[in-house]
């Protein structure tokens, strides 16, 4: 009670300062002012900012001059939630002002309680273990370290092959680098952790050519997202699970966009009607607050990294354990899991009559569709001006990974206006 007490009176006393006029987006810089000062003092990495966010509530967000946007990106699949979920802040903001953080020399009760939960919506197999991470992209890295602990070859030799796809993103740390296939983000870096091959999407017959006693491992997103929305065919699968098992090889889902009910289901995997070795999520397990997981399967894999193997320091912790159990409780207990199923077949027959849209791709609500020519950026653009956020994998492709709670009636603004913005894109070109 005390905490809260002075929680609270810290609050109060910080807001007639110049950082609770940041927080509550007051901070009376237009748009192309914060741009200016962002680009002298943050790195290039990502290129020009498209907007300067200050607010959200829901599925929608405001900008620095207070222009409104419909959110059909979600910070990237990440908020789950939309913005500024009541509950979701309450839960965050009452485990914050009693424990924040403890290290791993010690656990929490909502660390464990997630980890309980994880695996009881996985149905994942007796003896199976989680450990948390603060990304997707340490999620892999945890994941390649426990592929490298599979070494069961016939002569008990380590294995180091890991089979990765053509068109896979698994991440930016120098692992998980390893098992990104686009040139473009590896090739600064070489070298990278060796022992990745690549082989093509959707292939069954190269990957059963490819899975030997060599290989420690294979890795896999169900819907490849970087790459445009990319399902893996039907039986893809099954035969990597067959493949996999005879060779002794794991088999490792990156659901990290895919999972935590992005396709209408907890997992994009749970009617495949396999169990995979390992399972990496992210994104919208902590509805905007930042957590990773990876999740291993049956008491063999979930032993191959022993105590001291691995570790982190920020992993696993109070406030982001607490975000992500009050995220999986609002799914659960709203039925948004329903509503994304309903809401993302709704768009996608509403997009399939778009002219000018050529395909339609995806599972609840992570879309991806083509367009009839190279204009997904002025797409991009042409939306944010008319008011939405939408993203462009390709050069024709655009990505919607809308909150789950969207709206059937916030799509269908999106549809009306989709042809003009097409055309407007059109007409920059
Ligand atoms: C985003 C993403 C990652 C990387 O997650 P970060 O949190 O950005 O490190 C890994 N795998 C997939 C499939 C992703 O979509």
């Amino acid at each position: 009670m005390n905490a809260v007490k002075t929680g609270s009176h810290v609050a109060s006393t910080l807001e007639k300062t110049p950082v609770g006029d940041l927080v509550d987006g007051t901070g009376h810089s237009s748009g192309a002012e914060w741009l200016t000062r962002y680009s002298t003092s943050l790195m290039g990495v990502f290129g020009t900012p498209q907007r300067v966010l200050v607010r959200g509530a829901g599925c929608l967000v405001w900008d620095a001059d207070g222009k409104e946007y419909l959110d059909l990106l979600g910070g990237i699949a990440v908020n789950a939630l939309g913005h500024a979920h009541p509950f979701v802040t309450s839960v965050i903001s009452s485990q914050l002002a009693t424990l924040g953080h403890v290290s791993n020399f010690f656990t929490s009760p909502t660390q464990i309680a997630l980890a309980e939960k994880l695996l009881a919506l996985t149905k994942a197999p007796a003896g199976s273990k989680v450990f948390f991470t603060n990304s997707g992209t340490e999620a892999n890295e945890a994941a390649f370290k426990l592929a490298r602990r599979n070494a069961t070859g016939p002569d008990g030799a380590p294995r180091t092959k890991i089979i990765a796809l053509e068109g896979a993103f698994h991440g930016r740390t120098m692992g998980a680098l390893a098992l990104t296939a686009k040139e473009a983000y590896r090739a600064p870096f070489e070298p990278l952790p060796g022992g990745v091959v690549h082989i093509p999407f959707g292939d069954i017959a190269a990957l059963e050519a490819a899975v030997d006693e060599t290989v420690a491992a294979v890795f896999l997103e169900p819907i490849q997202g970087e790459a445009g929305v990319r399902p893996l065919p039907v039986g893809y699968l099954r035969a990597a699970r067959e493949a996999t098992t005879k060779a002794g090889a794991l088999l490792i889902l990156d659901e990290v966009q895919t999972g935590i009910g992005r396709t209408g289901k907890w997992l994009a995997t749970e009617d495949a009607g396999i169990v995979p070795d390992a399972i990496t999520l992210a994104k919208g397990l902590g509805g905007g607050f930042p957590i990773g997981a990876l999740l291993t399967f049956g008491e063999r894999t979930s032993s191959l990294l022993s105590a001291g193997q691995h570790g982190t320091t920020f992993g696993g912790n109070p406030v982001a354990t607490a975000a992500a159990l009050a995220t999986l409780h609002a799914i659960e207990s709203q039925r948004v899991l329903e509503n994304v199923a309903v809401v993302g077949d709704y768009l996608r027959t509403g997009l399939a009559d778009v002219d000018g849209v050529t395909e339609v791709r995806g599972e609840g609500l992570l879309i991806g569709f083509d367009l009839d020519a190279d204009v997904a950026p002025a797409v991009v653009t042409a939306g944010l001006d008319a008011g939405f956020i939408v993203n462009s994998p390709g050069p024709r492709t655009i990505r919607l990974a809308p909150p789950l709670i969207l709206t059937k009636d916030q799509a269908g603004t999106f549809l009306a206006g989709l042809p003009a913005i097409l055309q407007t894109a059109k007409d920059a070109q």
